[in-house]
């Protein structure tokens, strides 16, 4: 593949940034008591195409006490309520090249919590520069969540993004740490800490609804054969939603279950469980993404 010039790269992420943005302020208008999230995920999407990007990864709309990686199927009766913490997570990528973003709400009103989580990505991303250890990040939010009293989910942490890939490299760990990567011109890195004022562990729930192509493998059965297809040249192996499938597809959702099931049991495809915070406490969320440069650009802004 040959490669874009930087500054062709740079502005298809602040194309992509400025979409992402765009949309998740469309979308947290949306939020509303009463309102059913499989409703809320469905216009955010069909809003990201309407300004002609994709999603990056279908929209994570997880309350509470779940961290990451709910995405409503079709079926989901799920309403928000006037209390709930609701984290929305939007990825849209142009040409492959992604901007994440997340932010909370509780439509009852912001509270310590929600600020606290802000405040680590207000001032996280504020001395980000080339050459800035990766290890910076952890410091200030360790310490502004010290300050607020909350904990830090310690197992979720940032991340490197490049073309077509979501999570790669080195992670940013939003606690204390002692790693030595540094941040690098031209490249784009999402910030998102998590805040709990439970113990700050995530793990794997048993729920699936999201998932990505690993690699082909042989299958007899036909509806997998399919989705593995559109995983790889669809949706670009990039991660996709059950309910993706569901409208893709237009078959039996018990046929879906039982090829997702088969590929990845076969290690066709990765699954992201729905992540719950260990001892049921509520999470918070808050992510931007920046390209780094001289003047780091916060895309998502
Ligand atoms: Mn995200
Ligand atoms: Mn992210």
């Amino acid at each position: 593949m040959f490669s874009l010039e930087i500054d062709e790269i740079k502005e298809k992420y602040i194309e992509s940034g400025k979409i992402a943005a765009k949309v998740r302020n469309f979308g947290l208008k949306l939020i509303k008591p009463g309102v059913k999230l499989v409703e809320i995920a469905e216009a955010i999407e069909s809003e990201i195409i309407n300004n002609g990007a994709l999603p990056a990864f279908p929209v994570n709309i997880s309350l509470n006490s779940i961290a990451a990686h709910y995405t409503p199927s079709l079926d989901d009766k799920t309403i928000i309520s006037e209390n709930d913490y609701v984290k929305l997570d939007i990825g849209v990528h142009v040409d492959g090249y992604i901007a994440d973003t997340a932010v909370t709400i509780k439509p009852s009103g912001k509270d310590k919590l929600i600020e606290c989580v802000e405040k680590i990505l207000e001032e996280s991303i504020k001395i980000i520069k080339p050459g800035v250890l990766i290890s910076e990040i952890g410091n200030i939010a360790e310490s502004i969540a010290e300050k607020y009293g909350y904990n830090i989910v310690r197992n979720l942490t940032g991340h490197c993004l490049e073309r077509y890939n979501l999570h790669t490299g080195f992670t940013i760990p939003n606690i204390r740490n002692n790693s030595t990567h540094v941040f690098e011109t031209g490249k784009a890195y999402a910030i998102e800490p998590f805040c709990t004022s439970g113990k700050g562990y995530i793990k794997d729930s048993s729920e699936l609804l999201i998932f990505c192509w690993k690699k082909n493998t042989a299958t007899r059965l036909y509806e997998a054969r399919k989705i593995l297809e559109l995983s790889k040249e669809k949706y670009k192996g990039l991660p996709f939603a059950k309910r993706w499938l569901e409208k893709d597809l237009k078959i039996n959702k018990f046929l879906i279950e039982t090829s997702l099931r088969q590929l990845i049991s076969s290690g066709a495809l990765h699954p992201y469980y729905v992540l719950k915070e260990i001892s049921n406490s509520s999470v918070v969320q808050a992510e931007h993404t920046v390209f780094v440069e001289e003047k780091p650009i916060i895309i998502t802004l």
